[in-house]
């Protein structure tokens, strides 16, 4: 695989390189194993279709894809200056070609559905590479609707822009479908000898507390934890509200877990009602934190990473670099975190508003992110294009402060989060602490009252029952075998009535109503379940022993409530069945 790149002043300049590459390719009988890329920060229609004709009068029918760009990227250094490539490849096995699909034109379902067809009639399909102009700015459907990409090929590219890095004008173009501010350019590669490898990076870090989004609509970010977007961006950075926001907040974009992977998310306007517009959508429920990019942290993952690359031994290199990492790096020294990519092999790319890499079988689009694509023919070899020597910047030792502050808050921060949740697990258990009865573990008096109230007062439950029973003869098993075995008798009972499988009869809450009674609130239980539930719990007593003591016996009673009853009239009544089944006999269930 080869390259030619141009950085094209004019027009006649652009006219001869492609002439003379044209003759080489003759000589070579390479012509149709070429295909071109052309950047322009300019995206009105008559300078990049200036461009698209120079290249298609001179190669009839070879296959371009180009776009508007934040800035072009050649041989990892920045340049506004127009710029075309072409790759040759070299390996007859080598397929390629070029589709563009357009938004205005078919649902994004049917793009999605188009190219898996397109994907899956052509099995030696390894690399997708896109360029996507959409005014609105989403990208979640589409990025969805490719989910269903054989797991194999890999995806990569970038959402196109302007030099204007606050405005979402942009426009793709290609050999297949022309000019275009709303399509997105599909170029599939692939073969035998074709290799590829794509990566992400960010450097960029999680600051301080997490935040749920608690409501959005698309890239509308409206609440987190229940307060207006904006006040997270003023109360932790004191960012204002007014025309300076955007770049303001670029350096803090929203971090968050989606797809198995790390997403970052950058405001681009925040609203008069304290909402914010993001530069793509968090969906509801994300849990989310400030980031911060510390230009150290970031130099040394994207040096660990691109040894990756190295290693892979690539014969060209596609970059897609966020925009916001252009500004972050200052005009100055733009494409500094690109120098470690710079010695690898020659390179294209443009910086974009999103950057897509699939991660795993899922594909994203990111934000804030470098994402490179190195591609190979044949096997790999040692590296050997020769770039100018890495110079030694020194500037990134100048901040080191800073980094230590962010740490020291993450630090303080994670603290903080863990006390909080051993004050909630506290608290949950000081609840549970106050509606348990301390010895058998099922509810006190007070909350089953507090239960009967309930059923009383709700509507839907008009037919709830209580069942109160009471152990036959409790005090002659204290007399006898002494006041610790009267309690193991006591849980006995309890371990019967929390039983699943007598519960799940009607899902009754147990309690105790004082010494050796029990009263059993029954919701949505009519008088004939619930007495057939109290005898199933009598007769499981009954065939229960507790060591040493020979077998115990209880009596019940049971009824329904009434329209009419209070919580006395209810327990009087209940009261009433169970001294009942006391004077008729005891060990029986009576009902009133
Ligand atoms: P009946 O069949 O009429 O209910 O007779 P009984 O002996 O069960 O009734 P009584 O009310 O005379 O006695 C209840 C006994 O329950 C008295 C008390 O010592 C015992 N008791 C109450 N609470 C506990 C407790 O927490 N543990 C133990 N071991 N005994 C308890
Ligand atoms: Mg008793
Ligand atoms: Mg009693």
């Amino acid at each position: 695989m080869k390259q030619l790149q141009i950085a094209c002043g004019g027009q006649t300049e652009l006219r001869e390189e492609l002439e003379n590459f044209k003759k080489s390719c003759e000589e070579n009988g390479t012509m149709s194993q070429v295909m071109f890329q052309i950047f322009s920060e300019v995206l009105e229609e008559e300078v990049t279709s200036q461009l698209a004709d120079a290249v298609e009068k001179i190669f009839p029918g070879v296959p371009y894809i180009g776009c508007s760009t934040s800035g072009n990227i050649m041989d990892c250094q920045v340049t506004d200056e127009i710029v075309v490539f072409a790759t040759c490849f070299e390996k007859k096995s080598t397929k390629f070609m070029v589709h563009q699909y357009d938004f205005g034109k078919e649902s994004m379902t049917a793009i999605t559905k188009r190219i898996i067809a397109e994907a899956d009639s052509n099995p030696w399909v390894k690399a997708i590479e896109l360029y996507f102009s959409i005014p609105e700015g989403s990208t979640t459907k589409f990025c969805d609707g490719l989910n269903g990409l054989r797991e194999d090929i890999q995806i990569f590219g970038g959402v196109t822009c302007s030099d204007d890095i606050t405005s979402d004008d942009c426009c793709v173009f290609s050999s297949d479908g022309g000019y275009s501010t709303s399509s997105v350019i599909v170029a599939f590669y692939g073969g035998d000898d074709f290799h590829v490898d794509s990566i992400k990076m960010t450097g960029w870090k999680p600051l301080g507390r997490k935040f749920t989004v608690t409501k959005s609509n698309g890239s509308l970010l409206q609440e987190l934890n229940g307060i207006p977007a904006y006040e997270v961006y003023h109360k932790y950075l004191n960012i204002n509200n007014d025309e300076n926001f955007f770049y303001n907040t670029l350096e803090f974009p929203l971090f968050y877990e989606h797809n198995g992977t790390t997403i970052l998310r950058v405001p681009v306007a925040s609203n008069e009602d304290n909402s914010i517009t993001m530069s793509s959508d968090i969906n509801i429920g994300s849990t989310v934190r400030l980031s911060y990019g510390d230009p150290k942290t970031i130099f040394e993952s994207i040096e660990t990473e691109s040894r990756r690359i190295r290693d892979f031994s690539p014969d060209v290199l596609h970059i897609f670099s966020c925009a916001a990492r252009k500004t972050f790096w200052s005009s100055t020294e733009p494409t500094y975190e690109l120098e470690p990519f710079r010695n690898i092999a020659p390179s294209t790319g443009f910086f974009s508003h999103g950057e897509f890499i699939r991660s795993g079988k899922f594909l994203n689009q990111h934000n804030v992110t470098l994402v490179v694509a190195a591609m190979r023919e044949g096997d790999a070899k040692a590296p050997s294009y020769d770039a100018p020597a890495q110079e030694n910047n020194t500037s990134v030792s100048k901040v080191p402060l800073v980094s230590r502050f962010a740490t020291f808050i993450s630090a303080t921060t994670i603290e903080f989060e863990e006390l909080n949740s051993m004050l909630e697990i506290a608290n949950k258990n000081l609840e549970a602490v106050a509606i348990t009865d301390g010895l058998t573990g099922l509810y006190n008096r007070a909350e089953i009252q507090k239960r009967i109230e309930y059923c009383l007062s709700d509507v839907n439950n008009a037919d709830f029952s209580l069942i109160m029973l009471d152990i036959d003869n409790f005090k002659q098993v204290n007399d006898t075998y002494g006041h610790q075995k009267g309690d193991a008798v006591l849980i006995a009972l309890s371990n019967i009535l929390k039983d699943e499988q007598t519960n799940s009869l009607s899902n009754f809450s147990s309690g105790r109503w004082g010494g050796e009674e029990f009263m059993l609130v029954l919701p949505d239980t009519e008088i004939a379940a619930a007495s057939f539930i109290a005898n199933l719990i009598r007769k499981c007593f009954e065939a229960t022993s507790v060591a040493e003591i020979r077998s115990q016996t209880i009596s019940l009673g049971v009824t329904q409530a009434k329209a009419e009853d209070t919580l006395d009239s209810l327990c009087t009544r209940v009261d009433m069945a169970l001294y009942q089944a006391k004077k008729t006999g005891k060990n029986k269930v009576t009902v009133l």
